[in-house]
């Protein structure tokens, strides 16, 4: 695997690489790489012939000092993972290699940096729309794979992509999941044994969901599911809705062509988010 810390460097190799007919996969995550990361890599390796994957922990995605600070980077392991899986190339750039020190510019990104995660973590997208779209500048992927684990991320990029006529198939991945259900996440880590149990109420609820689809009403499923949510142990809800997964907005009736339930809560001190596509 070629390893780059370097933009340019990146750029010019990748792009011979594409001059001479290669096609490119890119994979962004923000390292302490698990299965679903990796499943993510084998994915694109279907699909592309040359697979990047960026590790950058991106301060202005952040809105919490402590959580930035505390993130994890076990740079070394995830250099292992990377060659086992035979990924091609790894882009790990400082932060000062992607921004200036006083740098101020949004996107205008309609509802969906104002609703769910958005309203509970004011300026994530605007962070994480700036550094994807500076990463898609420097590596110029063919196609590039996102997990559905961050449904309202691939909403977010998806917009700005068709707002700013970026040149880039996106790929939505499946969310890889512990044997007992948990969303694989780098944050699980810091769950202690027993909020690991509690944790398991998301998957549970959106399971309960799940089951009821087809015989009861939204509302009365939304219903019993957040009281189910309310009742369980350890967990402090954030929010828990059913949405249009094509327009992105809240839904009671079940004609839209695809509906997701979403759910976020705290589990000790950690946020935990999960998410089912219901049809
Ligand atoms: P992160 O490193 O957490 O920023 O995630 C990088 C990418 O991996 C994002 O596109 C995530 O949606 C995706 N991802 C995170 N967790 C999972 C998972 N459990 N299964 C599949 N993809 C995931």
């Amino acid at each position: 695997m070629k390893i780059f810390n370097s933009r340019q460097a990146v750029h010019n190799y990748l792009n011979e690489l594409r001059a001479s007919g290669k096609s490119i996969g890119f994979v962004p995550t923000m390292g302490a790489l698990h299965d679903g990361h990796l499943s993510m890599i084998k994915l694109a390796k279907q699909k592309a012939d040359v697979i990047v994957c960026s590790i950058f922990v991106n301060p202005t995605q952040f809105n919490d000092k402590k959580d930035l600070e505390n993130y994890p980077r076990p740079v070394e392991d995830d250099i292992r993972k990377l060659e086992k899986v035979k990924c091609h190339v790894l882009f790990i750039p400082t932060v000062n290699e992607m921004y200036n020190s006083a740098e101020k510019w949004t996107i205008e990104l309609g509802n969906l940096d104002k609703i769910l995660e958005g309203k509970i973590r004011p300026g994530h997208y605007q962070g994480v729309t700036q550094i994807v779209k500076k990463l898609f500048d420097t590596i110029n992927p063919h196609y590039a794979f996102f997990g559905q684990k961050d449904y309202q991320q691939f909403m977010v990029i998806s917009y700005m992509v068709k707002k700013l006529f970026v040149k880039i198939k996106l790929v939505l991945c499946p969310i890889i999941r512990e044997t007992d259900g948990l969303a694989m996440s780098s944050r699980n880590i810091y769950l202690s044994p027993n909020d690991r149990k509690n944790a398991l109420a998301l998957f549970k609820a959106l399971n309960k969901v799940k089951e009821h689809f087809k015989t009861k009403a939204i509302l009365q499923i939304k219903k019993e599911v957040e009281s189910y949510l309310k009742a369980a142990p350890g967990i402090e809800i954030e929010y828990f809705e059913i949405f249009n997964a094509n327009s992105f907005a809240v839904t009671s009736s079940k004609r839209p062509a695809s509906l997701i339930a979403l759910v976020a809560a705290k589990v000790g001190s950690i946020r935990i988010i999960d998410n089912m596509i219901l049809k």
